[in-house]
């Protein structure tokens, strides 16, 4: 479980302190899905980096089964809009690089990449570079490489922002899979309501102004998650 405590960040630009996040308190539970979503500039990215532990909060405090975080930590994991491949290095010592910079043993890194390359269905894909690879396939190289460090913890930052609307959606269904087959607790930034609506538990506001407090949505379980259900459209409304 993850708990975030009043936390607060602001920036200074121009010689004035720009309030981005004002005590914001959160609790995320043990395997849900978690969007936030929110305006342009209300503090989304800010939030996601202060949970994988690239930026400090100015105020309040970020705990993880109780103990504060500091710094990043290999229960937690990050995908951005564009993977980042290393373009000199195959699919297979991409997603084996994820952990060998956190101290894993090679052999051990290539097999366990060598899974979730299948598991992200690119096994025939594991020679190749990441310039012969498409822009949904290098997403997914990204998610397996994301996997392989087997975090708790998946933060995704508009992972599918980059892509055109057929393969989102098609990535959107692997994600979901992922995420009940490996059980991990996943927090999405994310601009598109459907996808927050598809794909959380729970969806979490950030407002523009700092007067006002962030809201949690709570999305019932019990409507149609189907897209291909009529239910599914009203809740785009
Ligand atoms: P978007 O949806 O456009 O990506 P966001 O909700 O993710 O926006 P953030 O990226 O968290 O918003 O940025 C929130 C505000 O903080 C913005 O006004 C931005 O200018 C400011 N900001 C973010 N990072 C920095 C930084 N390193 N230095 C100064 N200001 C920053």
């Amino acid at each position: 479980e993850i708990a975030l405590r009043d936390l607060s960040k602001s920036f200074q630009i121009g010689g004035r302190s720009l309030r981005v996040l004002r005590n914001v308190n959160l609790d995320i539970r043990s395997g849900e899905c978690l969007a936030i979503v929110g305006a342009s500039g209300s503090g989304k990215t800010t939030l996601l980096r202060i949970l994988a532990g690239v930026e400090a909060a100015d105020a309040g405090k970020v705990l993880i089964d109780n103990k504060p975080i500091a710094g990043v930590g290999s229960e937690r994991a990050v995908i951005f809009q564009e993977p980042r491949l290393l373009p000199w290095q195959t699919v297979l010592e991409n997603v084996a690089f994820g952990l060998e910079v956190r101290g894993g043993h090679a052999r051990h890194a290539t097999e366990r990449a060598r899974h979730y390359i299948s598991l992200v269905g690119l096994a025939e894909f594991a020679d190749a570079y990441p310039k012969q690879l498409s822009g949904g396939m290098a997403q997914r190289v990204g998610i397996a490489r994301a996997l392989t460090v087997r975090p708790e913890i998946l933060l995704l930052d508009e992972p599918f922002g980059a892509l055109d609307a057929m393969t989102k959606l098609t990535m959107q269904e692997e994600l979901e899979r992922i995420w009940r087959d490996e059980n991990v607790t996943m927090v999405l930034v994310t601009h598109d309501l459907e996808e927050a609506v598809y794909l959380a538990d729970r969806v979490l506001v950030l407002p523009k102004s700092k007067d006002s407090n962030p809201k949690i949505i709570e999305i019932d379980l019990a409507r149609p998650r189907d897209r291909s259900e009529p239910g599914f459209v009203r809740y785009r409304k």
